[in-house]
């Protein structure tokens, strides 16, 4: 289970533990490359390392990898509440909260141990690569690179340059999703990117259609699933998102795009002003009883 495409890359360090860091870092271990997975508290990394370690249980199960080679992978993972401890690695991917001054915080603190020509990678969903690229001192090797959620499963990454990242950054960053299994597709740094930008305002047109009565969210997800061959329907996935994370995106693709067709669906900003936010709550367009 080696599979290192890049071979100036095999520690990686990851900075957030939480849904997406823990599925990224569970991918690199699997795929051959030691792990350094950093987060503020503890107790946030050992709930990473036992989700990784239940993951990769399930690969051995499907006959995916061996209990050893599943011992091994484990064996690469290192975590740390102190970043000082990525001076180590060869390549960084920040998955904290989606808050820009947390990331910008998050970059400055890795700047001071990472050596000079690591490459910075954000997992951002919405927030500018080239803005969090001018916080640091390398907007040259600073990229985007979006992964989707649960990692272990999804193929796409979208790679993302900033405005002044080099072409040899874009090359090992589509080198190192390759070498994860995964399907790179390079798109450049507008809000939203490609995913967002598409699938967003399609979840907001979907809660103008509930809200103005065309139909309720059953007869809208039935239409998008059975005539457009969608494996959820739009208010299925948003409330499995969060309707709070969608809400997020649609102000950035409004206040990016200064475009009214942007323009967050007011029952979508009813819904999450009451706390239904989806499954997390409980309650979103559906209802999920515990
Ligand atoms: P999450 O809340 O599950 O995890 C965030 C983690 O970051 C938490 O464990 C938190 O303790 C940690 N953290 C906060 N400040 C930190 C710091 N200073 N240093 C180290 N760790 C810190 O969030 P998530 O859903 O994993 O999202 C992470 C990023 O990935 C966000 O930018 C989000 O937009 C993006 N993203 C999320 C999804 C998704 O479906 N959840 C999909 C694609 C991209």
């Amino acid at each position: 289970m080696n599979q290192w495409e890049n071979e100036s890359i095999r520690v990686v360090g990851v900075a957030g533990a939480g849904t997406m860091g823990h599925g990224i870092a569970q991918v690199l271990v699997r795929c051959g490359y030691a792990v350094i997975l950093n987060d503020v508290v503890q107790q946030f990394l050992d709930r990473a390392v036992e989700r990784i370690s239940k993951g990769l249980a399930r690969d051995v199960e499907k006959g995916r990898m061996t209990a050893e080679e599943r011992e091994q992978a484990l064996g690469r993972l290192k975590t740390t509440t102190d970043p000082a401890a990525v001076a180590d690695a060869d390549f960084i991917i920040e998955a904290v909260i989606e808050n820009f001054e947390a990331k910008a915080g998050v970059f400055k603190a890795l700047e001071i141990h990472a050596r000079p020509d690591v490459i910075f990678a954000t997992n951002t969903s919405s927030i500018s690569i080239s803005k969090l690229a001018a916080e640091t001192k390398r907007p040259a090797q600073f990229i985007g690179l979006h992964f989707f959620n649960p990692v272990p499963v999804m193929k796409l990454v979208e790679v993302v340059p900033g405005l002044d990242t080099a072409p040899e950054t874009v090359e090992a960053a589509m080198q190192l999703a390759t070498s994860l299994g995964k399907t790179p597709i390079r798109v450049n740094d507008f809000p939203g990117f490609v995913s967002n930008r598409v699938l967003m305002p399609m979840i907001n047109e979907a809660v103008f259609c509930v809200m103005e009565g065309v139909g309720d969210a059953a007869a809208v997800d039935s239409v998008m699933k059975l005539g457009m061959n969608h494996p959820m329907g739009p208010l299925e996935l948003a409330d499995l998102i969060g309707l709070d994370v969608c809400l997020d995106i649609m102000r950035v693709l409004y206040e990016g795009f200064h475009d009214s067709k942007y323009r967050p669906c007011p029952l979508l900003e009813k819904m999450v002003a009451a706390g239904r936010l989806g499954r997390k709550t409980g309650r979103g367009f559906y209802e999920y009883p515990k």
